[in-house]
């Protein structure tokens, strides 16, 4: 079994990105011998995360959106960043179907997947700062 390993990812908070990010990610817990579901979980929560970050945190596709990614003996962490606008109210925004971009058809649910898919999930924002989330999963968890 892995015990540890870590890689870290910086890129343009373009919305092509989001595919690549998920991708990544999935790539890199193939050691872990993820389930296709846990692999699907994964990758819905980083592209929530990494979504966010591109719409809500930034509004010039140049800034960056910074992913890391841990495998701690049968967990992964994953932590999504930006140096954004931050958010005003993080319980209110951690709310099912509180969006505050209703116009562009946001329906408010990524952090409440990122709730479903992980096991953990921290947000720490700062409004006019930016924006970190962190989230971990343990791989395997059905064999116990
Ligand atoms: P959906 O994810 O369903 O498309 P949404 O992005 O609005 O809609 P959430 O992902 O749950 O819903 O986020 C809720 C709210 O939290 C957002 O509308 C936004 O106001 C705020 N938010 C989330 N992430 C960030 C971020 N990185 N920077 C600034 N604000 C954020
Ligand atoms: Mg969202």
């Amino acid at each position: 079994m892995q015990e540890q390993n870590e890689m870290k990812l910086s890129f343009d908070a373009r919305s092509v990105n989001e595919g690549f990010a998920r991708v990544a990610v999935a790539a890199f817990i193939t050691g872990l011998n993820p389930t296709l579901d846990e692999v699907a979980d994964v990758k819905t929560a980083v592209s929530e995360a990494v979504t966010n970050a591109i719409i809500h945190g930034y509004d010039s596709e140049e800034e960056q959106v910074e992913l890391s990614c841990r495998i701690r003996g049968t967990e992964v962490e994953i932590t999504v960043c930006d140096h954004g606008k931050g958010i005003a109210d993080v319980d209110k925004a951690r709310e099912p179907f509180f969006t505050t971009r209703p116009e562009l058809e946001r329906s408010g649910m990524g952090f409440a997947f990122m709730e479903a898919f992980m096991d953990e999930v921290q947000v720490e924002s700062r409004l006019g700062a930016g924006t970190r989330v962190w989230m971990r999963k343990k791989i395997g968890a059905q064999e116990g």
